[in-house]
């Protein structure tokens, strides 16, 4: 997905300006950026994906497993003020919950059931087949690999956060300080980052690349194991193995995405 240095140009012009992420989406949604992106997607083995079943999901009240275990084991600071609350300025978060209309605003209208509206909703990154965060980072830090997923190199990242205000999910977080002190308990499979470095969900790309000595297969994401153990609402799995969980969830029932009008194309999907 190479950016030529013009289009790099314009958008440095409209980020300095203030110009929206759908501005910047707009400008390099060029079809021969999407088509070298739909062509990956297409010719690769692999293609990651997660289901979320949302009313499984909030079945157990405020369970809050899947999250708990994805920050402990990607050492995810917990920021808190003085007085205890959750430092909303600089909370640093992969895996979480929104209310349903933040979550899935396409689909919230005037005589949606209060039952649905009022379900807390799951969110992490998309890793969308068209990522608008990849194409505005200006040292390549975040990068779309073959499999689909959207990673983070953190030694490249020069904190411009662009990829920040261009990401229209609100998926990534900065470390506006060091988050060091604020981890509770470092796994040390897992490195942590400096002051001034955005990071967000991987999908677990680094169990992913590990084998379960019996099954022979990829560990499944972090969150996906803890919450099967409960709640037994996330999915996750090869697009593109027809035989794969994935795919038999996806064809027996109706599913929608975080606003799909934006062309990013997630790769999460919600059982409502
Ligand atoms: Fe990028 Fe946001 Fe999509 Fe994740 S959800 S791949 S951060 S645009």
């Amino acid at each position: 997905m190479a950016v030529d240095r013009r289009k790099f140009l314009k958008l440095a012009g409209l980020t300095a300006l203030g110009a929206s992420g759908s501005q910047c989406l707009d400008l390099l949604s060029g079809s021969e950026v999407l088509k070298a992106a739909d062509h990956a997607v297409n010719t690769s083995k692999t293609r990651w994906a997660m289901v979320i079943d949302v009313k499984a999901c909030s079945a157990r009240g405020d369970c809050t497993r899947c999250m708990d275990v994805c920050h402990q084991v990607h050492a995810v600071p917990d920021i808190r003020l003085k007085n205890g609350e959750v430092d909303k300025q600089h909370e640093v978060k992969w895996l979480w919950k929104e209310n349903f209309e933040k979550a899935l605003p396409s689909q919230d209208h005037q005589f949606l059931g209060k039952g649905l509206k009022n379900l807390p909703v799951l969110v992490l990154c998309n890793h969308c087949d068209h990522p608008s965060c990849v194409r505005v980072c200006p040292t390549k830090a975040t990068f779309r690999r073959h499999d689909g997923i959207v990673m983070m190199d953190y030694h490249r990242c020069i904190g411009c956060r662009y990829c920040v205000a261009a990401c229209p999910y609100g998926s990534r977080s900065f470390n506006w300080s060091d988050p060091r002190p604020h981890i509770k308990a470092v796994d040390k499979n897992f490195p942590t980052r400096t002051k001034g470095v955005v990071e967000k969900c991987n999908f677990c790309a680094e169990r992913l690349a590990r084998r379960d000595p019996v099954t022979k297969k990829p560990l499944e994401p972090a969150c996906v194991v803890a919450c099967r153990e409960v709640c037994n609402a996330l999915v996750f799995g090869n697009l593109n193995d027809p035989s794969s969980d994935v795919r038999r969830v996806l064809k027996a029932n109706y599913v929608i995405r975080r606003k799909p009008e934006l062309g990013t194309n997630p790769e999460v999907y919600y059982i409502v």
